[in-house]
């Protein structure tokens, strides 16, 4: 293998610019030529990629977002489409392709590889960390973090006051911000689309809570479990409780990447290299058990990604 292309697709999330640093630098240690490709699959098929060299990638590792932009791109979803990103990597001479980004991308990565041959390695990159076969994705900390620093800065408006906040964050149809958030900011309780939740239970927490004393109550949201407006108005319903509702929106995609993010970031892509250097097809690269190991992409986008009950029931108890 002489020359590999990446790009960046789906959402972008912080940690993709380590990545593609990494990707790039380990690429080059190794004697490849790297091509770097825009606007994820959109930039593929339009023939928008130009080399990349070590200095490309100077001074990004700790910037959120990505240099290489990212799309979703409806042409890619057809047989045309891929079509004609492959006649790009023969006029470009790209023998693998690195995708970081999301599932999705991971299937269009996947399909392009069943219908051209061209080997392609998936590299998890989301802030949801909905992607099975790796327990997380880059990106996903740095959310967590964000998140759990709106929590604090909300428990000290909180404390002055007798009212419930309730925080949505994202995740689209996952609770990993929301469970991972939720425990380490010390919510009350936690709603996720894992689980089912009855208002009655919250309520009644809630209530138990503010007659115990507390200073303030604290719910994390899962965007996929429930509107955080529709919560707080459900529970002040119920309790007569004032509830305020913070929705945490994008502020959780932005942001310089965590330590532990750009470590990640770093050694998956420096993965993704060696696997097209030793004859990959189509792998993912993620994280088990604190290692990092490759998955075939036809397992890793058939598992379904659960979460750990352990926590969510850890959670409820150290909030009672
Ligand atoms: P995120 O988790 O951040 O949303 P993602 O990679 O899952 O990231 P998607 O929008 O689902 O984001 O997918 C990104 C792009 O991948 C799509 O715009 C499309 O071009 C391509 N893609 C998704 N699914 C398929 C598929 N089944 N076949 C071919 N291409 C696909």
């Amino acid at each position: 293998m002489q020359r590999v292309a990446l790009l960046t697709s789906g959402g972008d999330a912080p940690g993709m610019n380590a990545c593609i640093r990494a990707v790039v630098r380990k690429a080059v240690y190794h004697g490849l030529e790297v091509i770097g490709i825009k606007r994820g699959f959109n930039g593929f098929i339009e023939a928008d990629m130009e080399p990349m060299n070590l200095s490309s990638v100077a001074d990004i590792v700790q910037r959120g977002g990505t240099i290489l932009r990212t799309a979703r791109s409806d042409q890619f979803l057809t047989p045309e489409g891929r079509a004609k990103a492959y006649e790009n990597t023969k006029r470009f001479g790209i023998q693998g392709l690195i995708v970081i980004g999301g599932d999705g991308s991971f299937r269009g990565a996947r399909s392009f590889y069943l219908e051209h041959n061209l080997p392609v390695v998936g590299v998890p990159a989301t802030i949801d960390n909905d992607i099975p076969g790796t327990n997380q994705t880059i990106g996903f900390d740095t959310a967590v973090n964000t998140a759990i620093e709106a929590i604090n800065k909300i428990r000290d408006t909180a404390t002055s006051h007798e009212r419930a906040f309730i925080i949505e964050v994202m995740g689209r149809h996952s609770g990993f911000i929301a469970l991972a958030a939720g425990l380490a900011g010390g919510a009350e309780s936690i709603l996720i689309p894992e689980r089912p939740f009855s208002y009655d239970e919250i309520c009644e927490k809630l209530l138990r809570g503010f007659r115990r004393g507390k200073l303030h109550s604290i719910i994390v949201v899962a965007e996929g479990a429930s509107g955080g407006l529709e919560v707080g108005r459900k529970i002040k319903e119920s309790t007569g409780i004032d509830t305020k509702v913070t929705i945490l929106g994008h502020l959780q995609r932005g942001g310089s990447p965590s330590a532990a993010d750009r470590i990640l970031a770093s050694r998956l892509g420096a993965r993704a290299v060696e696997l097209l250097m030793n004859g990959a097809t189509k792998m993912m690269v993620g994280v088990s058990k604190g290692e990092i190991a490759a998955v075939n992409l036809d397992d890793a986008l058939t598992q379904a990604k659960t979460i750990d009950v352990e926590m969510y029931h850890l959670a409820n108890i150290l909030s009672l």
